[in-house]
């Protein structure tokens, strides 16, 4: 039990560990407080603010809603929920995620296994999307509309047997040459200075369905559209009352003004990022479109504003368990 004589012992002990023992016992520690520091300020069933402490659930601190009755502790509809990891770990996990880190890599660096990182990383891109849906980017004044396309890849299973080639090494080209079927295109809309829109679709160039599938809800009434003239463009003034300019049609005094620079800009983030990863798997590629865009437009706080997000109990639930991670929002094509 706990005493002053426990409480000096303890300290001349930790007098005699080294520094970097000392650095790995203030790691552990802070790790086991963490969770415990959330602060919970509403029920994440109902949202009222009736809340009672309710004794411990595992270890954790368990709450009571006097409105709906129901219990819940301080990591209920977080991403943290039913995990084994504490936040600390799962702050390292979006930290690594954001910067472009390879799954192995945080998984050596935490000492955790693959398939831990991969189901951490996954249930937090999931909830990336739940997060960006729910604050949904609207495009205005100046907007560059485009396509990137990057090879399909099919890895950690066998080759779909209607995908009529052989299987690509990692880092090889695709086999025909210019934009094939072996090519996803992602759709890519930037608001100079503003924000993104970017999904994949399918694998050929965006016809009218895919374009107002991508960027219906996501264009300001106004905006002018800028694009490389692929006629399907026409089918955005019909869901927003937006103008539309080829840049391929004008004259080169303007070319300052009218031009995809800033969009392209964006394509070779991706292009590097993809390339890093060696490919991402086509099902879970607009995971990690939207992950994209966010680490396109990365600023010093976007850390700390996820992770306060994900990490605090809310009425939003971004919770998702292996099962979210096997089936959610796949992009089978
Ligand atoms: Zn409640």
């Amino acid at each position: 039990m706990y005493s002053d004589s426990n409480k000096n012992q303890l300290i001349e002990c930790i007098k005699t560990l080294s520094s970097e023992a000392i650095h790995m016992l203030l790691t552990l520690a802070l790790r086991m407080i963490d969770v415990e520091n959330i602060t919970i300020t509403i029920c994440p069933y109902c949202g009222s603010e009736e809340i009672v402490r309710n004794g411990k659930k595992c270890g954790k601190q368990r709450f009571l809603c006097k409105s709906c009755k129901r219990t819940f502790v301080t990591t209920t509809h977080t991403i943290l929920s039913m995990s084994h990891s504490p936040a600390s770990i799962w702050r390292e996990v979006v930290s690594d995620t954001l910067q472009g880190h390879a799954i192995d890599y945080t998984a050596e660096r935490l000492g955790l296994s693959h398939p831990c990182i991969f189901g951490m990383r996954h249930k937090f891109l999931l909830a990336l999307q739940d997060l960006i849906a729910a604050d949904p980017v609207l495009l205005s004044q100046v907007a560059e509309l485009d396509e990137t396309f990057v090879l399909d890849c099919f890895k950690g299973r066998e080759l779909p047997s209607e995908i009529n080639r052989p299987a690509r090494k990692h880092g090889a080209k695709a086999q025909k040459r210019g934009i094939s079927n072996e090519y996803i295109c992602i759709n890519t809309g930037v608001q100079r200075n503003g924000g993104v829109v970017a999904e994949a679709t399918n694998r050929a160039k965006p016809d009218k369905s895919e374009l107002t599938q991508v960027y219906e809800g996501h264009l300001q009434d106004s905006c002018l559209v800028l694009c490389d003239g692929l006629k399907s463009y026409n089918v955005l003034k019909e869901i927003a009352k937006c103008s539309i300019q080829d840049i391929a049609t004008v004259c080169k005094e303007e070319e300052n003004f009218y031009h995809l620079n800033t969009v392209n800009n964006f394509h070779s983030f991706i292009k590097d990022r993809y390339d890093f990863y060696r490919g991402v798997a086509t099902k879970y590629l607009n995971r990690y479109v939207t992950l994209f865009t966010l680490a396109w437009q990365q600023s010093g706080t976007i850390l700390a504003d996820l992770c306060s997000k994900l990490f605090t109990p809310s009425t939003t639930n971004y919770f998702y368990g292996n099962q979210g991670v096997k089936k959610e929002r796949l992009l089978i094509i």
